[in-house]
């Protein structure tokens, strides 16, 4: 470790990478130089992207430059391709040599194609366009008098399953809005034992009562083997009709060279977010082993890290709670939702408590965390990522 601050380097511009920044500036003050790497100058909020190709939506983007002056830290444009964990060191893709004392690996998951199926695969803002178009298909084919069966698909393993039953929603009310919703019938297929059921039992059972007041069907317990000639191949209950199918990503990890991952390519990590065999290096976020890859849980794995390294670095925190609490707000087009529990184990089987009413956290935004949802909540002129409730600017 070299005399001075010590340099801790964020490889990722997403909630992770911005709340571990954020978060190390506050716990580890001037005992700490942070730097973000990240290959691209805009932070995305992706949960505004289920409600975009509904509405007059604007502002899912903001700076990164902006996030990072926050949080007192450099911006380093560039790309993790290895690390060098007995050198202290990070390489990017361009063979740049970034020293560090800590490193936290904030890269986030990729989202891959599993299904091939008519329609569009949702991996968030960048296919909004792909799904405005697709839905604006489905009225003009209903209109011309043809009936379809439309699907949302939520594949099995780690993920984060609300942008399906968001989806869902708002495409019924946004198809009775344009007269064609007694033409579509929508349903939604998942892998999960219940609709939500990470949230508990209560929970799943709200969210299905809200589906079933939509019209929308629920296939749970069902995973996807494939699609032909309209439907989809499920096990165990046969076949699922489906001329057109939304479906959610699989979700993979980086295998980021340098460090250990699991089977699925994740950075292997112990409960803490310390990387196994690699002192100094940490994960936090869709990049890490937890099954739920959440935003909100993102944040908290984020201050947890930056909790180690604040203390290392001799600041007296207080360690983070755990387990984690799971926080989420689904959009139904007709109110908001708010689900909460805390989670143990992070398996849909964990126990846990659930519930479903009314602004359960304050601020009450799509993204719980502890220092970046303040600025998301309209600390900078630029943070018009909040108050997208469900109902206004639905077109
Ligand atoms: C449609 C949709 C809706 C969602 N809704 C919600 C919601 O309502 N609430 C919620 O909590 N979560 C929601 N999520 C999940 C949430 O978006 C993710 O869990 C969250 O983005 C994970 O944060 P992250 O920082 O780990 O990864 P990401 O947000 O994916 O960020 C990864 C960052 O790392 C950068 N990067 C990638 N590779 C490298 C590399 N090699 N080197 C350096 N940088 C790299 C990327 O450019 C990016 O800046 C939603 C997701 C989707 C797709």
């Amino acid at each position: 470790m070299s005399d001075g601050p010590v340099t801790v380097l964020i490889a990722g511009g997403g909630f992770a990478a911005v709340e571990a920044a954020l978060a190390v500036r506050a716990m580890a003050g001037e005992r700490a130089r942070v730097r973000l790497v990240a290959p691209d100058p805009e932070f995305t909020f992706a949960p505004a992207a289920t409600r975009s190709p509904f509405a007059a939506v604007t502002g899912d983007r903001l700076p990164l430059r902006d996030l990072a002056a926050l949080a007192g830290a450099d911006l380093v444009t560039g790309t993790l391709a290895e690390v060098r964990p007995d050198l202290h060191c990070m390489l990017t893709a361009t063979g740049d040599e970034l020293r560090y004392d800590h490193l936290v690996v904030a890269v986030g998951a990729r989202a891959e194609r599993w299904l091939d199926a008519p329609g569009v695969l949702f991996r968030g803002p960048r296919d909004e366009g792909a799904l405005g178009d697709l839905l604006r298909t489905i009225v003009s084919r209903a209109m011309d008098g043809e009936r379809l069966r439309v699907v949302f698909a939520v594949p099995p393993g780690p993920g984060w399953a609300v942008p399906a039953y968001e989806l869902a929603l708002l495409s019924s009310l946004w198809l009775r809005r344009n007269g064609v919703r007694e033409s579509v019938e929508l349903t939604v297929v998942t892998a999960e034992d219940e609709a939500l059921g990470v949230f508990g039992h209560e929970a799943a059972e709200a969210v299905t009562a809200e589906l079933g007041e939509a019209g929308v069907e629920v296939r749970t317990g069902a995973v996807i083997r494939g699609w032909e000639d309209g439907a989809l191949r499920v096990v165990p209950d046969g076949r699922v009709p489906a001329d057109l199918v939304i479906c959610l990503p699989v979700l993979r990890g980086p295998r980021v060279a340098g460090l250990p991952h699991t089977q699925l390519g994740f950075v292997a990590a112990d409960h803490d977010g310390r990387v196994v065999g690699s002192p100094g290096v940490y994960v936090a976020g869709d990049a890490g082993p937890f099954p739920v890859k959440q935003a909100g849980l993102a944040c908290q794995q984020a201050d947890a890290v930056a909790a180690l390294i604040a203390v290392e670095l001799g600041a007296h925190v207080a360690p983070p709670p755990a387990p984690p609490t799971l926080r989420a707000v689904l959009w139904t087009g007709r109110g908001d939702r708010f689900l909460r529990t805390d989670l143990a184990g992070g398996r849909d089987e964990s126990a846990g408590v659930g519930a479903i009413t009314a602004e359960l956290w304050w601020p009450p935004g799509k993204v719980a965390g502890r220092f970046l949802t303040p600025f998301l909540e309209g600390g900078p002129d630029t943070a018009r990522l909040v108050d997208l409730s469900a109902g206004e600017g639905l077109r």
